[in-house]
């Protein structure tokens, strides 16, 4: 099947951020740390060129930060997880002993809006 060159894109930034995706124990991947482009508004700390960053309307965000704040607003039960999906969304799974079912699609957006002001 032939695809489209948007999906290509999508599936592109979707494996780059799954390849800098974090695990715990993991070592982490090296971030260029001479050229700081933004703060991050949820933390305030610096923000580097990262290819792991949320973008949402044009600001810039840590993962871990998004991560920690998604885990924050979201109850997460025993053995659920969130996880990058791609495109900035996450999910909310359910993982025990390798087996993992997707229970909630989270749009990014919905936890980043209220940091991000808008001038109208
Ligand atoms: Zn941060």
């Amino acid at each position: 099947m032939k695809r489209r060159g948007a999906l290509d894109k999508r599936e592109r930034e979707h494996r780059q951020k799954e390849k800098n995706f974090k695990v715990p124990g993991e070592i982490r991947f090296l971030v260029d740390r001479s050229e700081i482009i933004s703060k991050c508004p949820i933390c305030g700390g610096d923000v580097y060129k990262d290819p792991s960053n949320i973008v949402f309307d044009d600001v810039h965000f840590h993962f871990d930060c998004v991560v920690n704040l998604i885990k924050s607003k979201v109850e997460l039960s025993e053995n659920q997880n969130v996880y990058y999906y791609g495109s900035n969304n996450f999910t909310i799974v359910w993982e025990r002993k390798g087996k993992i079912e997707v229970l909630k699609r989270i749009r990014v957006g919905d936890f980043l809006s209220e940091y991000v002001k808008k001038t109208v």
